[in-house]
Protein backbone atom coordinates (compact mmCIF):
# COMPACT_ATOMS: atom_id res chain seq x y z
CA UNK A 1 0.00 0.00 0.00
CA UNK A 2 1.64 3.38 -1.30
CA UNK A 3 -0.03 7.09 -1.14
CA UNK A 4 -0.47 9.52 -3.56
CA UNK A 5 0.91 13.39 -2.78
CA UNK A 6 -0.03 16.13 -4.66
CA UNK A 7 2.35 19.16 -4.47
CA UNK A 8 0.05 22.18 -4.78
CA UNK A 9 0.21 26.16 -4.21
CA UNK A 10 0.85 29.49 -6.25
CA UNK A 11 3.52 29.76 -9.10
CA UNK A 12 7.33 30.02 -8.02
CA UNK A 13 7.05 29.06 -4.17
CA UNK A 14 9.23 25.92 -5.12
CA UNK A 15 7.03 23.40 -6.01
CA UNK A 16 8.96 21.85 -8.88
CA UNK A 17 12.31 22.46 -6.72
CA UNK A 18 10.83 20.14 -4.21
CA UNK A 19 9.30 17.17 -6.55
CA UNK A 20 12.58 17.15 -8.39
CA UNK A 21 14.59 16.45 -4.67
CA UNK A 22 11.41 13.57 -3.47
CA UNK A 23 12.35 11.94 -7.11
CA UNK A 24 15.65 12.53 -7.87
CA UNK A 25 15.46 12.96 -11.75
CA UNK A 26 15.17 16.00 -13.27
CA UNK A 27 11.05 14.91 -14.02
CA UNK A 28 9.79 18.35 -13.96
CA UNK A 29 10.95 21.64 -15.72
CA UNK A 30 12.61 24.16 -12.81
CA UNK A 31 12.34 27.95 -14.19
CA UNK A 32 12.45 31.44 -13.31
CA UNK A 33 10.99 33.01 -16.21
CA UNK A 34 7.31 33.30 -16.04
CA UNK A 35 5.40 32.71 -19.01
CA UNK A 36 6.34 28.74 -19.61
CA UNK A 37 3.66 25.79 -20.02
CA UNK A 38 3.37 23.32 -17.51
CA UNK A 39 1.33 20.59 -16.54
CA UNK A 40 0.75 17.64 -14.03
CA UNK A 41 3.84 15.73 -13.63
CA UNK A 42 4.03 12.22 -11.77
CA UNK A 43 6.66 10.93 -10.08
CA UNK A 44 7.89 7.83 -7.71
CA UNK A 45 9.16 9.67 -5.04
CA UNK A 46 12.00 8.76 -2.32
CA UNK A 47 12.10 9.97 1.38
CA UNK A 48 14.16 7.89 3.88
CA UNK A 49 12.14 4.50 3.72
CA UNK A 50 9.16 5.71 2.14
CA UNK A 51 8.04 4.93 -1.31
CA UNK A 52 4.88 7.22 -2.36
CA UNK A 53 3.84 8.90 -5.73
CA UNK A 54 4.20 12.51 -5.94
CA UNK A 55 2.37 14.79 -8.45
CA UNK A 56 4.30 18.41 -8.79
CA UNK A 57 1.05 20.98 -10.09
CA UNK A 58 1.32 23.42 -12.59
CA UNK A 59 -0.13 26.03 -14.95
CA UNK A 60 0.70 29.02 -16.93
CA UNK A 61 2.69 31.10 -14.90
CA UNK A 62 0.93 34.80 -15.33
CA UNK A 63 -1.15 34.83 -12.51
CA UNK A 64 -2.10 38.35 -13.71
CA UNK A 65 -4.41 36.51 -16.50
CA UNK A 66 -7.52 35.72 -15.48
CA UNK A 67 -7.75 33.06 -17.57
CA UNK A 68 -4.28 31.61 -16.86
CA UNK A 69 -5.20 31.76 -12.72
CA UNK A 70 -8.52 29.44 -13.86
CA UNK A 71 -5.98 26.73 -15.78
CA UNK A 72 -4.05 26.98 -12.60
CA UNK A 73 -7.36 26.35 -10.62
CA UNK A 74 -8.37 23.42 -12.60
CA UNK A 75 -4.51 21.60 -12.56
CA UNK A 76 -4.71 22.08 -8.95
CA UNK A 77 -8.39 20.90 -8.61
CA UNK A 78 -7.37 17.61 -10.77
CA UNK A 79 -4.07 17.23 -8.64
CA UNK A 80 -6.74 16.93 -5.14
CA UNK A 81 -8.75 14.86 -6.37
CA UNK A 82 -6.16 12.09 -7.61
CA UNK A 83 -4.19 12.72 -4.65
CA UNK A 84 -4.46 10.64 -0.81
CA UNK A 85 -2.47 14.23 0.81
CA UNK A 86 -1.82 17.55 -0.44
CA UNK A 87 1.88 19.54 0.57
CA UNK A 88 0.74 22.97 -0.16
CA UNK A 89 3.57 25.37 -0.28
CA UNK A 90 4.13 28.61 0.48
CA UNK A 91 6.94 30.82 -0.19
CA UNK A 92 8.04 32.33 3.61
CA UNK A 93 10.04 34.47 2.66
CA UNK A 94 7.18 36.51 0.86
CA UNK A 95 4.81 35.44 3.33
CA UNK A 96 1.18 34.73 2.73
CA UNK A 97 -0.40 36.53 -0.07
CA UNK A 98 -3.75 37.04 -1.48
CA UNK A 99 -3.06 34.06 -3.84
CA UNK A 100 -2.27 31.86 -1.24
CA UNK A 101 -5.59 32.34 0.34
CA UNK A 102 -7.21 31.49 -3.12
CA UNK A 103 -5.31 28.08 -3.41
CA UNK A 104 -6.41 27.58 0.76
CA UNK A 105 -9.65 28.08 -0.57
CA UNK A 106 -9.56 25.63 -3.02
CA UNK A 107 -8.25 23.00 -0.68
CA UNK A 108 -10.61 23.60 2.05
CA UNK A 109 -13.61 24.01 -0.82
CA UNK A 110 -12.10 20.46 -1.70
CA UNK A 111 -11.92 19.02 1.41
CA UNK A 112 -8.17 18.33 0.97
CA UNK A 113 -6.57 16.44 3.39
CA UNK A 114 -3.46 19.68 3.95
CA UNK A 115 0.33 19.63 5.09
CA UNK A 116 0.72 22.86 5.32
CA UNK A 117 4.54 23.65 4.51
CA UNK A 118 6.46 27.24 4.48
CA UNK A 119 9.03 26.84 1.97
CA UNK A 120 12.44 29.01 1.01
CA UNK A 121 12.54 28.13 5.31
CA UNK A 122 16.24 28.52 5.24
CA UNK A 123 17.83 31.43 7.55
CA UNK A 124 15.89 34.35 9.60
CA UNK A 125 14.10 36.35 6.53
CA UNK A 126 11.92 33.22 6.58
CA UNK A 127 11.18 33.62 10.64
CA UNK A 128 8.20 36.39 9.72
CA UNK A 129 6.43 34.17 6.94
CA UNK A 130 6.31 30.95 8.56
CA UNK A 131 4.32 32.62 11.55
CA UNK A 132 2.12 34.63 9.08
CA UNK A 133 1.57 31.27 7.57
CA UNK A 134 -0.50 30.05 10.78
CA UNK A 135 -3.16 32.25 9.96
CA UNK A 136 -4.24 30.17 6.99
CA UNK A 137 -5.89 27.85 9.51
CA UNK A 138 -4.57 25.12 7.96
CA UNK A 139 -2.60 23.72 10.79
CA UNK A 140 1.17 24.00 11.90
CA UNK A 141 3.45 25.15 9.07
CA UNK A 142 5.91 22.66 8.52
CA UNK A 143 9.21 24.99 7.62
CA UNK A 144 11.11 23.82 4.77
CA UNK A 145 13.76 24.44 2.18
CA UNK A 146 13.14 22.39 -0.76
CA UNK A 147 16.41 24.09 -2.44
CA UNK A 148 18.56 23.32 0.62
CA UNK A 149 17.03 19.87 1.82
CA UNK A 150 15.94 21.42 5.16
CA UNK A 151 13.13 19.59 6.79
CA UNK A 152 12.62 16.42 5.04
CA UNK A 153 12.94 14.50 8.47
CA UNK A 154 9.94 16.34 9.53
CA UNK A 155 7.98 15.47 6.45
CA UNK A 156 8.82 12.11 6.36
CA UNK A 157 7.54 11.87 10.02
CA UNK A 158 4.35 13.43 9.14
CA UNK A 159 4.00 11.56 6.05
CA UNK A 160 5.42 7.55 7.54
CA UNK A 161 1.64 7.19 9.35
CA UNK A 162 -0.31 7.52 5.65
CA UNK A 163 2.26 4.61 4.08
P1 LIG B 1 7.18 26.36 -8.69
O1 LIG B 1 6.74 27.39 -9.69
O2 LIG B 1 6.31 26.40 -7.47
O3 LIG B 1 7.33 24.99 -9.27
O4 LIG B 1 8.63 26.85 -8.17
P2 LIG B 1 10.09 26.36 -8.64
O5 LIG B 1 10.40 25.01 -8.03
O6 LIG B 1 10.21 26.50 -10.09
O7 LIG B 1 11.00 27.41 -7.86
C1 LIG B 1 10.88 28.81 -8.08
C2 LIG B 1 12.15 29.49 -7.62
O8 LIG B 1 12.31 29.37 -6.21
C3 LIG B 1 13.42 28.89 -8.25
O9 LIG B 1 14.32 29.95 -8.50
C4 LIG B 1 13.94 28.00 -7.15
O10 LIG B 1 15.33 27.80 -7.23
C5 LIG B 1 13.56 28.78 -5.90
N1 LIG B 1 13.42 27.93 -4.70
C6 LIG B 1 12.79 26.75 -4.58
N2 LIG B 1 12.88 26.25 -3.34
C7 LIG B 1 13.62 27.15 -2.64
C8 LIG B 1 14.08 27.19 -1.28
O11 LIG B 1 13.85 26.30 -0.45
N3 LIG B 1 14.80 28.30 -0.92
C9 LIG B 1 15.07 29.29 -1.79
N4 LIG B 1 15.78 30.34 -1.34
N5 LIG B 1 14.67 29.27 -3.08
C10 LIG B 1 13.96 28.21 -3.50
MG1 LIG C 1 6.89 24.28 -11.12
Amino acid sequence: MSFTLAIVGRPNVGKSTLFNRLVGKRLALVDDQPGVTRDLREGEARLGDLRFTVIDTAGLEDATDDSLQGRMRRLTERAVEMADICLFLIDARQGVTPTDEVFADILRRKNAHVILGANKGEGRAADAGVLEAYALGLGEPLRLSAEHGEGMGELLAILQPLA
